[in-house]
């Protein structure tokens, strides 16, 4: 007894000169009065207590046996496990429905052995069903019984209202929740938020205002004063391993936004939280961003670019850069075509800008095949002069896999624009052929078939690049400098560079190094074998008449 007394929260105080008989007897008495069903398990899961609360909510006759069955039957019709943390469902007894909210805790002793079980039963059906009830549930998440998206708002404005304190509110994201859900059922999914919120209710203080907004969002608008980053990650690290299991972890994404002004609206708060959510890009269990300026301006752009992009198509705003790609003498073999956006407002816009954006809202393969289309017109309108053994190369994003039948688009521009296949080069990325091997070594071999040339652009920046060779035959590798210049270790990776050039020789394949920026890089290259160039040492992506006029007559 004596060490539980320092066994943190747990701690209590008991004039040890009493019996404790009668401490158990005055225990009793403040239990009684909680208003809260109570059970207890011993370690071998045997009822050894249960309120006179417990006995009217399940309706058991008197004695610890019978009532315990009452609550394993009732969680046995609802096909709920005894260990589940935290839960509400409806009571159907005799006479009317009840709706319980019921807890279970493991009980630990200060050396964290377990000395038993607690359930506790509360019963909210009058909070339903009285006048307020009506008010409750437009205001109460059914799920969890925290403040909903509705209540939260109401409950902060509130707050804010009547505090001088600087508040600030985060918002949470579990990452791939979708997919849990999809893994392992809704039920094992609601049980997570379910015990989320149940922890929540047992960490956050009295100033805190706290809901589910909606699926796996949940908010806090705390003062700011309060927040520590490393304690709060800490916490949610305790937090989240409780719901951890050998197949699955969850990784929490946190953004906040500080509140500048309280009387903004709370939807609008959150939002701009949630944007500071999304921003982050780690894997960590428990990340958090927080919300600047910057992200707004990101996020109005992106906004801004999808509502224009069809525009822009139909209107042609979009054209290519071709970019020399050279042998080590400086003589030109081929260009890559890189998409640029001739905006009317804002003027020349960078791939780096859109690129990403229209990917990830699935648009991308209509710019794609646009740029293609502009390519092959490119080689047809060569055609027949000195430049027509100039090969052109465009890319093909890993979306445009889902969304087009590769072979038939470029087979149609073919024969739309009588060229000759061996000119119009495909770039895969690597990352995209390593999503989907099998698919992508039949699509290769299908347009090798065609007569077209493929090159895996961004060799090395994935992580499974030699695996992949062993089953992708492409024609060219196309290595990115960008990887030396993205280590420390010079020496390791001119030593992998140099065996990747051996060995893509050695399978029969070209190799392109692109992003090559110095004489030294050159050289270098040279002596490792590589004899073809792309890179801003020769030339930068320039305007298609620039290309003509520089390349009057190639060889
Ligand atoms: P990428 O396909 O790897 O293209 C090479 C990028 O490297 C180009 O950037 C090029 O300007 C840049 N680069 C070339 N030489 C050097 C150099 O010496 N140093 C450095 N630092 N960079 C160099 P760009 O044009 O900004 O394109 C960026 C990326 O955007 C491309 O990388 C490609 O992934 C994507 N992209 C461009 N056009 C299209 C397109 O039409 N469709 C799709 N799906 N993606 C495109
Ligand atoms: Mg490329
Ligand atoms: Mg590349």
């Amino acid at each position: 007894m004596d060490a539980d007394k320092t066994f943190g929260e747990n701690a209590y105080y008991v004039d040890e000169t009493v019996e404790p008989a009668t401490i158990a007897r005055l225990l009793n008495f403040g239990v009684q009065q909680m208003g809260l069903g109570i059970i207890f398990l011993d370690v071998n899961r045997k009822c050894v207590y249960a309120n006179r609360h417990a006995f009217s909510l399940l309706h058991a006759e008197f004695s610890l046996e019978s009532v315990y069955k009452a609550f394993k039957d009732w969680m046995n019709s609802l096909g709920i496990e005894q260990s589940s943390a935290a839960w509400t469902r409806l009571f159907e007894s005799q006479e009317r429905e009840r709706l319980y909210r019921v807890r279970y805790r493991y009980l630990l002793d200060s050396n964290n052995k377990p000395i038993g079980y607690m359930y506790t039963i509360q019963n909210l059906s009058d909070i339903v069903e009285n006048g307020t009830g009506e008010q409750y549930r437009l205001t109460h998440d059914e799920l969890t019984t925290l403040y909903n998206r509705e209540g939260f708002k109401e409950a902060a404005q509130n707050r804010l209202r009547e505090t001088d304190k600087r508040y600030i509110l985060l918002y949470s994201n579990i990452k791939d929740f979708k997919l849990f859900n999809q893994l392992f059922g809704l039920e094992k999914g609601n049980d997570i938020l379910i015990n989320i919120a149940d922890l929540m209710i047992q960490h956050v203080k009295e100033d805190d205002i706290y809901g589910r907004i909606n699926g796996d969002h949940f908010a806090i608008c705390m003062p700011k004063e309060r927040f520590v980053e490393k304690d709060f990650k800490k916490l949610v690290r305790e937090v989240t391993s409780k719901v951890t299991s050998k197949s699955y972890s969850l990784h929490m994404q946190i953004g906040i936004y500080e509140i500048t002004d309280p009387t903004m609206d709370i939807t609008l708060m959150c939002d701009r939280a949630y944007m500071a959510c999304k921003s982050i890009k780690k894997d960590g269990v428990c990340e958090i961003a927080w919300y600047s300026d910057e992200m707004m301006v990101n996020a109005l752009l992106e906004k801004e670019i999808l509502s224009s992009f069809d525009f822009a198509i139909i209107n042609r705003q979009f054209g290519i850069y071709l970019q020399p790609q050279v042998y080590s003498d400086g003589r030109i073999f081929g260009a890559e075509a890189l998409a640029r956006w001739m905006h009317p407002d804002n003027g020349l816009i960078q791939p780096g800008v859109f690129i990403d954006v229209l990917e990830r809202a699935d648009l991308i393969y209509k710019l794609d095949r646009y740029i293609w289309e502009l390519a092959a017109l490119q080689l047809a309108k060569w055609k027949d002069t000195e430049r027509d053994r100039i090969q052109i190369s465009v890319n093909v994003s890993p979306k445009d896999l889902y969304y087009l039948d590769i072979k038939k688009e470029f087979t149609e521009l073919i024969n739309r624009y009588q060229i000759d296949p061996a000119l119009l080069n495909i770039e895969i990325t690597e990352t995209a052929v390593t999503s989907d091997v099998t698919k992508c070594a039949k699509l290769i071999l299908e347009l090798q078939k065609a007569g077209f040339k493929v090159e895996i652009d961004d060799f090395g920046s994935g992580y499974s690049s030699l695996n992949m060779l062993k089953d992708i035959n492409a024609d060219v590798l196309k290595i990115d400098m960008g990887f030396l210049r993205k280590t420390e270790n010079q020496n390791r990776a001119r030593v992998i560079l140099n065996y990747t050039i051996d060995m893509a020789h050695e399978l029969g394949m070209s190799v392109v190094t692109e992003g090559v920026e110095t004489l030294e890089q050159l050289e270098f290259l040279q002596d490792m074998g590589c004899r073809m160039f792309q890179g801003y040492y020769f030339d930068k992506p320039m305007p298609v008449e620039e290309f003509e006029k520089k390349y009057e007559s190639p060889e």
